[in-house]
C-alpha cells in the first residue's frame, strides 16, 4: 500500500478480537503514522512502557486532565479510566499527518460523533466463543476481569454498525491485508470528495 495520507483512523472492537496487534503492525509498516497515546489509570502490565504502550497516571491526575478538559474522549472501560489526549491528536492533523487511535466502543462512538468523516474500524472475532478462548490463552487478566471482559464483548458486538468497515480477525494476515485495503478504499474516497469540494 502506498503512504498513508493525513486522515484520522479509529481502530475499535471488543478486548482480545485483535486490535492491537493489529495496530502495531500497521505502525510498523507505516512509519508516517502517529499513534494516540491514550493515558490510564490501569496498572501497567509486564513489558509495558510508560509514554509507549499508555501514559500511566493516577486516578487523581487522570481526573484533574477531564477538569482542565484535556480529553477529546475518555471513558471507565473495565474499571479504570481510559483516555485520548485532545491536544495530540489536534496537533498531529494541524500539521497534516494521519494519526491512529485504538479505542474501545464507547470512545470510537463519542470521536464518531465529533469526526463523523474519520475512518472508523470495527474489529471483530470470528465468534464469541472464540473470543473467550482468546482470553483463556492470552490469561492476562483475572477470572473475574476476563468476565467482565466477555460481559462488555457482548454488548460491544452489537454496536458494530456505527463503524464504516468491520474486519472479522479470524486469521491475522488476512485480516492485516483487509486492514490495509480498507484504509486504501476510504483514502481514495475521501480525497476524491475532498478534490470535489475544493474545485
Ligand atoms: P487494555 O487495558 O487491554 O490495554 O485496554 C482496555 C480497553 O480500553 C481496550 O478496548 C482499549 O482499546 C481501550 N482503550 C485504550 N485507550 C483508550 C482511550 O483512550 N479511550 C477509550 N475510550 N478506550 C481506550
Amino acid at each position: 500500500m502506498n503512504k498513508i495520507l493525513p486522515i484520522l483512523i479509529i481502530i475499535s472492537g471488543p478486548s482480545a478480537a485483535g486490535k492491537s496487534t493489529l495496530r502495531s503492525m500497521l505502525l510498523q509498516n507505516h512509519p508516517e503514522l502517529t499513534y494516540s497515546i491514550s493515558y490510564t489509570t490501569r496498572k501497567p502490565r509486564p513489558n509495558e512502557k510508560d509514554g509507549v504502550d499508555y501514559f500511566f497516571v493516577s486516578v487523581e491526575e487522570f481526573e484533574k486532565r477531564i477538569s482542565e478538559n484535556d480529553f477529546l474522549e475518555y471513558a471507565i472501560v473495565y474499571g479504570n479510566y481510559y483516555g485520548t489526549s485532545k491536544s495530540q491528536v489536534e496537533k498531529v492533523i494541524e500539521n497534516g499527518k494521519p494519526i491512529v487511535l485504538e479505542v474501545d466502543v464507547q470512545g470510537a462512538e463519542n470521536i464518531i460523533k465529533k469526526y463523523p468523516d474519520c475512518c472508523s474500524i470495527f474489529i471483530a472475532p470470528p465468534s464469541l466463543d472464540v473470543l473467550i478462548k482468546r482470553f483463556c490463552l492470552r490469561g492476562t487478566e483475572s477470572q473475574q476481569e476476563r468476565e467482565k471482559r466477555i460481559n462488555e464483548a457482548r454488548n460491544e458486538l452489537s454496536k458494530k454498525e456505527i463503524f464504516k468497515y468491520t474486519i472479522i480477525n479470524d486469521n491475522l494476515e488476512e485480516s492485516y491485508k483487509k486492514l490495509e485495503e480498507v484504509i486504501n478504499n476510504y483514502q481514495k474516497e475521501y480525497y476524491k470528495q475532498y478534490r470535489i469540494i475544493n474545485q
